[in-house]
């Protein structure tokens, strides 16, 4: 099974996660900028992280045999906080960078007229440099957090086919499948969505335009849920190519719109148990 995680905070997971996720089948993965827990006090802070998503961890997940492709934002929470917002003027000049595959994660945290400001204007700087848009959903509120994402994105211009809006359960999911938006799932151990109830979605709403990420982040989470739910699917009468849909196709159908995927040399059959890789040798 070659899986492609589109959403998985890296910088929060161990080097151990990497060796997991390289025996587990993942070969590639997007890394979206998010907040870091601490609030951060200044624009000198994400500068430092944005080049950290584009250097350090793509050398990290390289040593596993993972490619790592990062998406570039003013995250909604801190789109809140007044010391954060010239965060916006930086962000032209990553939205060129090789690794960078999309704007994200955008959206509303709250809902605040601050975080309706920075979604609009990063959904501006995805057309004009013509990258997708990976919009997080907030988890409060989360239909009418969904409805009104929906109507920012409509307002923005951008086509529908290049925002995937992420976060979705059984309540939001049937709001952006009538939009030509791409569907994004969360899987988490034991809140929100879980495998089982992916695969129930799935059978409802078929396979195109789904993406599915462990999201793994700085709350319980486990990067090896893409995994699991490949082999829900396939317990529950989906055939292998259904699943290489999903978790390889998909992501790289959407991410693929930029442009700057870089799948090239990736070993989808290696298994690097074993591999001097993980031995540590080097
Ligand atoms: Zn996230």
């Amino acid at each position: 099974m070659r899986i492609f995680d589109p959403h998985i905070h890296m910088t929060s997971r161990t080097t151990d996660d990497y060796e997991r996720m390289a025996a587990a089948g993942v070969r590639a993965l997007v890394e979206p900028a998010f907040w870091l827990g601490q609030p951060r006090t200044n624009v000198g802070s994400f500068t430092d992280y944005f080049d950290s998503l584009v250097g350090w961890e793509p050398f990290r997940a390289g040593q596993f045999g993972i490619r790592h492709h990062a998406t570039i934002a003013l995250n909604p929470k801190e789109a809140n906080d007044p010391r954060c917002r010239d965060v916006l003027q930086i962000l032209p000049r990553y939205l060129e960078k090789d690794g960078v595959v999309a704007v994200g994660e955008i959206g509303y945290d709250s809902m605040t007229p601050e975080e309706d400001e920075a979604f609009s204007a990063q959904l501006a700087l995805a057309v004009e440099h013509e990258l997708p848009a990976l919009v997080h959903t907030p988890h409060r509120d989360k239909a009418r957090g969904t409805e009104r994402t929906l109507a920012v994105v409509r307002e923005s211009g951008i086509d529908p086919g290049r925002v995937a809006v992420d976060h979705l359960n059984e309540v939001t999911v049937g709001t952006v499948a009538g939009s030509g938006c791409w569907m994004g799932f969360s899987i988490y151990p034991d809140t929100k969505m879980t495998a089982e109830r992916m695969v129930h979605i799935l059978r409802e709403y078929g396979l195109e335009r789904m993406l599915v990420n462990s999201a793994a982040d700085w709350g319980r989470s486990d990067p090896l849920l893409t995994r699991r739910t490949g082999e829900a699917m396939l317990a529950a009468g989906f055939c292998d190519d259904d699943v290489d849909r999903v978790l390889w196709r998909n992501p790289v159908e959407f991410y693929g719109q930029s442009k700057r995927l870089d799948l090239s040399d990736v070993d989808a059959g290696a298994t690097f148990e074993g591999n001097s890789i993980l031995r540590g040798g080097s």
